[in-house]
C-alpha cells in the first residue's frame, strides 16, 4: 500500500549520527520520527529477560510470533506493553541488537512492523534497510556514512556521558565487530540503496549534516506540498 504521505529513508552504520539528525529533522517538520535501531535493541532486551539463547531458534521463532514492540507519542519504546526506554542504550544492548537482528525471522517480522507504523506516510525512518527493504519507494533516500574513528569518538562521548567506563580501542573494537555482522549478514544486509544520496559525515558539524539533510528531504517531498 502506497503510504498516504512522505516518507524519508535515512539509513547507515552505527555511529553516523541518524539518530540525531533524523529526530531533529523530524522535529522541525512536524514529521513523525521512527528509530528502528531501538526496536532491535528494545526486542533484544525482551529475548534476554525472557531467558532465551539467540542460538534456540525454536524458542526465538516462537517469542517472535507474539511480539509487539511500539513507540508511544513519546517517544517510548514498548515490547509487549513493557517500557524499555531506559534500557536500550547500553553496550549489552548494542551486542544482543546485533546478534539478534541477523535472524531472518526476526527481520520479517519488525519490518512488517515499521511498515505499520509508517504507512500514514509524514515519517522519518531511519535504521539499516528502510531504503532498500521496508520502504524501497520512499521519497528520500538518505545514505549517511563517517569514517570507523569518527564514529567511535562519538560513541565514546555519548556513554561516557552516561557514566559507562570502556576504552575508545575497546569501542572502535565493537563498532567494526557491529559493521561486520551489518554488512555480512544474508537478510537485508546493510547497504546502499541505489538511488539512495551519500552524505559524508565525517568532516561535518551536526548543524552541517542537518541543513544538507533538510535540503535534500524539502526538495524530495517538494510534490506533497
Ligand atoms: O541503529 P542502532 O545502532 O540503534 O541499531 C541497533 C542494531 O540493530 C544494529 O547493530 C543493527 O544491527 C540492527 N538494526 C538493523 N536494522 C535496522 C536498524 C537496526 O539490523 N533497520
Amino acid at each position: 500500500m502506497k503510504p498516504r504521505g512522505p516518507v524519508v529513508a535515512i539509513d547507515g552504520p552505527s555511529g553516523a549520527g541518524k539518530s540525531t539528525v533524523s529526530r531533529n529533522v523530524a522535529k522541525k517538520l512536524g514529521f513523525k520520527y521512527v528509530d528502528t535501531g531501538a526496536m532491535y535493541r528494545a526486542f533484544a532486551v525482551a529475548v534476554e529477560d525472557e531467558g532465551i539463547s539467540p542460538e534456540d531458534e525454536d524458542a526465538l521463532k516462537e517469542f517472535t510470533k507474539r511480539v509487539d514492540v511500539c513507540f508511544d507519542k513519546d517517544g517510548h519504546i514498548y515490547v509487549n506493553r513493557r517500557d524499555y526506554t531506559h534500557r536500550i542504550r547500553t553496550p549489552l544492548a548494542d551486542r544482543l541488537s546485533s546478534v539478534i537482528s541477523t535472524k531472518g525471522f526476526v527481520r520479517e517480522r519488525l519490518v512488517s512492523l515499521q511498515r505499520r507504523i509508517g504507512e500514514e506516510g509524514y515519517v522519518i525512518m531511519e535504521g539499516r534497510d528502510i531504503g532498500t527493504v521496508v520502504f524501497p519507494d520512499a521519497d528520500v533516500k538518505i545514505y549517511l556514512v563517517a569514517s570507523q574513528e569518527v564514529r567511535a569518538e562519538r560513541r565514546f562521548r555519548e556513554l561516557k556521558e552516561k557514566g559507562h567506563r570502556g576504552s575508545k580501542e575497546e569501542i572502535l573494537k565493537a563498532i567494526s565487530e557491529r559493521d561486520r555482522r551489518d554488512t555480512e549478514r544474508s537478510h537485508s544486509p546493510l547497504r546502499r540503496a541505489e538511488d539512495a544520496v551519500v552524505v559524508d559525515t565525517t568532516e561535518l558539524s551536526l548543524e552541517e549534516v542537518e541543513e544538507r539533510v533538510m535540503k535534500l528531504i524539502e526538495r524530495g517531498i517538494k510534490e506533497w506540498k
